[in-house]
């Protein structure tokens, strides 16, 4: 009997599970992990010929794997681009962008508010190499049109980014950098391909910590980039063959399988983070919420156009700490809230389903200096929920019993 062929234009939900299956000669229903480091060759002719890329065909693991490729294929199949890489990393991802793009003289203008490794690597590491580079506001478009340069090669925003939930418009963005002849890149780690196709509103390159929501059970680091077959033939393959941010095949493997439930989790999990950010808006303990799907939110209805409808499963809070707020008691009144949970965990990472949560200024924005953090809007009251699957009332219980006990505390 011939394979079946997928049709085409199925929906996003149907591709998570079923998109580059890859089969083997025994006909699994469940993709097959391959743990191997090489791949035996036929003869020495054939060995030259796919070492040369003259013809298709796995040699080795560190540039090309059958796993690996199941999951890059999957990915992009959700993001709706050409093609994909997998990586070891969700930075590996981005080191992976940087190296292939930039060389020294370049400019980068990026984000301010996006992860905190990243703009080390881009300023710190890649500055070390005379890649130059400036950060600008968020949300403010024009900012990022007056950093254009004759030599800016490339845009990079995170949307919404962490903790804020500041949300940045991808197509006015995608405008700014292709006018400039530059590219834009998204990291697009907290809202994942199930709320947010950044290359349908104009972004030429998509940046993934599969760690997150891809894998969606905090169980592996791995990343991916996204983006066209041409740059991923001319400018990301060459660097993946010789610079080793490979993706191991286990962990493509856990990747893939958690991608199957990426959808019904991502609109789980939003839902549940809506609810809990219009119960937090209502407690008297605390000064604020920040959550995209909250009409409160600045750019509420820009997420929502952008994020199909859905908030995403990240939300912030600043507990009441006097007015005007004193930052011993905010940190004071945060820890208790943190420490009085019985069901989340206290950990910074996210995307998992098990609820996290988090004090920001001690932990993720732990190693700049006040006034930085201050500029960055991240209090010592403000805690970050990473919210997953338990129950909603639960979740609720779980944060009343901290708040409601600073009434006491104060
Ligand atoms: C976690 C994270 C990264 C880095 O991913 P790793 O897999 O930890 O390397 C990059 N961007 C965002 C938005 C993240 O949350």
């Amino acid at each position: 009997m011939a394979e079946k062929k997928l049709p085409d234009h199925l929906h996003l939900d149907t591709l998570a599970v079923r998109a580059a299956v890859d089969k083997s000669q025994y006909g699994e229903n469940s993709e097959a992990l391959y743990l191997t480091s090489s791949f035996v060759q036929p003869d020495a002719e054939t060995a030259a010929r796919r070492f040369a890329g003259e013809e298709e065909g796995y040699t080795y693991s560190r540039f090309s794997n059958p796993t690996v490729t199941s999951m890059e294929q999957r990915l992009a199949a959700l993001e709706g681009t050409e093609a994909c890489i997998g990586t070891s990393s969700g930075m590996a991802a981005i080191m992976l962008m940087c190296m292939g793009l930039l060389k020294a003289g370049d400019h980068v203008i990026c984000s301010q508010s996006v992860f905190g490794s990243t703009i080390r690597l881009i300023a710190g590491e890649f500055g070390k190499f005379g890649v130059q580079s400036t950060f600008v506001s968020q949300t403010d478009v024009a900012q990022w049109q007056a950093a254009i340069q004759p030599n800016t090669r490339l845009l990079f925003a995170e949307t919404p980014t962490n903790p804020l939930t500041d949300v940045c418009d991808i197509q006015a963005l995608a405008d700014v950098a292709h006018a400039a002849g530059a590219l834009l890149a998204v990291d697009n780690c907290f809202c994942s391909p199930a709320l947010q196709q950044p290359v349908k509103l104009g972004a030429d390159l998509i940046i993934h910590s599969g760690t997150k929501y891809l894998d969606g059970q905090g169980r592996v680091i791995a990343g991916a980039l996204c983006t066209t077959k041409k740059l991923i033939d001319e400018k990301f393959m060459p660097v993946m063959r010789s610079a080793g941010l490979t993706l191991s095949a286990f962990n493509a493997w856990v990747v893939l399988k958690g991608m199957e439930t990426l959808s019904i989790r991502m609109k789980a999990q939003s839902d549940s983070a809506l609810q809990l950010a219009t119960w937090l808006e209502a407690q008297p303990q605390v000064a604020r919420v920040y959550y995209p799907g909250l009409k409160s939110h600045p750019q509420h209805a820009l997420a929502m156009q952008q994020q199909s409808g859905l908030g995403g499963a990240v939300v912030s809070f600043d507990v009441r700490a006097g007015k005007p707020a004193d930052p011993v008691q905010a940190r004071k009144n945060a820890f208790h809230v943190i420490d009085s949970t019985l069901v989340c965990s206290i950990t910074a990472n996210l995307g998992d389903t098990k609820t996290t949560i988090t004090h920001p200024a001690s932990t993720s924005h732990g190693r700049i200096t006040e006034a930085q953090r201050q500029a960055a809007g991240i209090g010592q009251g403000l805690i970050r929920v990473a919210v997953g699957l338990e129950n909603i009332e639960d979740l609720k219980a779980d944060l009343a019993r901290g708040l409601h006990g600073l009434d006491t505390l104060t």
